[in-house]
């Protein structure tokens, strides 16, 4: 297979777990719910997440102790971040346990959440209390009536807002903000969003709108490019470029030329970022996957139920990260097209 420019830019050391690219495994995500009160048409659709549709039960979801205990061997594999998703997490009941008991976990150094913040107001004081290092808002336009459209189930921007700002009274600064763009949806939004939260201390974060799943009719004339994102803001607020924070940053950083703050532009479309993928996930019921396009994955629940030891399970994971070959968004062509790919809700975003 050839490489496809394929080389990490980052040194590995020599005893550091590597897939077949050489891409060590850093960070874990971790879906604790399928279940979700939004119905985001990109994500959840109505036609498909209705009455009919069968979610995990609750005896196949992952408890907070196999969470743990799957924790405990990544972070001996040497994983050091872990972000907390689904579906809704703050669905989950007592979150703040989960997250208590991972903030303790020797080696994991930031324990993070993304949320659509509709109980967020609720939470945000004793999320912090448990630990939580930081939280990733999603909020696709602060226009109400293109907001409810794309949530479908009516939530307002200003409840999302005073979310947000419940989380920054709770020590949770700077916020990221995540907004997924589509075309013709609520790209004639992206300046008012930049205008916003500039000089606010949080960060938005543009999305190229991806083909994750099967549900959501994706194609390719619905996303906006990235550059047409920056160029659009920068006509309004001047951007510059700004290094990443460290290699393997997802989100193309830019400043805003007066000093008022940054944005983020996630490009997995159009620019993909494979080469510095460090990304293992667990979806709610406890299978790994290695690709957040993955069609399939290894179910370390079963291990688990089966009374597998830690060295088992360390095994298991050691052998599917090295042999891990994934780069979908590379791929990304009609090579790709057609695969059975799993729902964003059920591997976590
Ligand atoms: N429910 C939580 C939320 O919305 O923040 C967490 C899970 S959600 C699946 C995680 C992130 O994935 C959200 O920011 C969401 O906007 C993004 N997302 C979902 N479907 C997407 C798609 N098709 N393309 C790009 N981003 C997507
Ligand atoms: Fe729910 Fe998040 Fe998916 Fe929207 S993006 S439907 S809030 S899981
Ligand atoms: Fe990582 Fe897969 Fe996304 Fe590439 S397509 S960046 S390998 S999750």
């Amino acid at each position: 297979m050839e490489p496809d420019n394929l080389e990490p830019s980052n040194p590995v050391s020599p005893t550091a777990l590597v897939d077949t690219f050489s891409r060590p495994m850093r960070d874990l995500r971790i879906s604790v719910t399928d279940r979700c009160n939004f119905r985001c048409r990109y994500c959840m659709p109505k036609e498909i997440f209705n009455r009919d549709y069968e979610f995990l039960a609750r005896d196949l979801l992952l408890s907070f102790e196999e969470i743990g205990r799957i924790v405990t061997v990544f972070a001996d594999l040497g994983v050091n971040k872990i972000r907390i998703t689904g579906g809704e997490p703050l669905l989950r009941r007592n979150l703040e346990d989960l997250i208590g008991s991972i903030k303790g976990i020797e080696g994991i150094e930031d324990v993070t959440l993304t949320t659509n913040a509709s109980l967020l107001e609720r939470k945000a004081g004793s999320l912090v209390a448990a630990g939580l290092d930081r939280v990733t808002v999603s909020l696709d336009s602060l226009d109400n009536d293109v907001f409810m459209a794309m949530n479908d189930v009516g939530f307002s921007v200003d409840d999302v807002l005073a979310g947000i700002d419940a989380a920054a009274a709770a020590g949770l600064t700077p916020i990221k903000i995540n907004m997924v763009v589509q075309k013709g949806v609520n790209d004639h939004t992206i300046v008012d969003m930049a205008r916003h939260f500039k000089g606010s201390g949080h960060i938005v974060r543009y999305i190229e709108y991806m083909d994750v799943g099967t549900t959501n009719q994706w194609c390719m004339d619905d996303v906006v490019p990235g550059k047409d994102i920056v160029a659009m803001i920068s006509e309004a607020f001047p951007l510059e470029p700004v290094d990443p924070n460290y290699t393997g940053e997802v989100a193309a950083r830019w400043q805003y030329a007066d000093g008022t703050g940054e944005i983020g532009v996630i490009t997995s479309v159009t620019q993909p970022f494979c080469a510095t993928c460090t990304r293992a996930r667990i979806s709610a019921e406890g299978s790994l996957y290695t690709c957040l396009f993955a069609s399939g994955g290894t179910d370390l629940r079963s291990m688990l139920r089966a009374g597998a030891s830690d060295e088992e399970l360390s095994d298991t994971i050691r052998s599917v990260w090295t042999a891990r070959d994934d780069r979908y968004s590379q791929l990304r062509s009609s090579r790709t097209a057609g695969l059975r790919k799993v729902e964003m809700s059920y591997i976590g975003g």
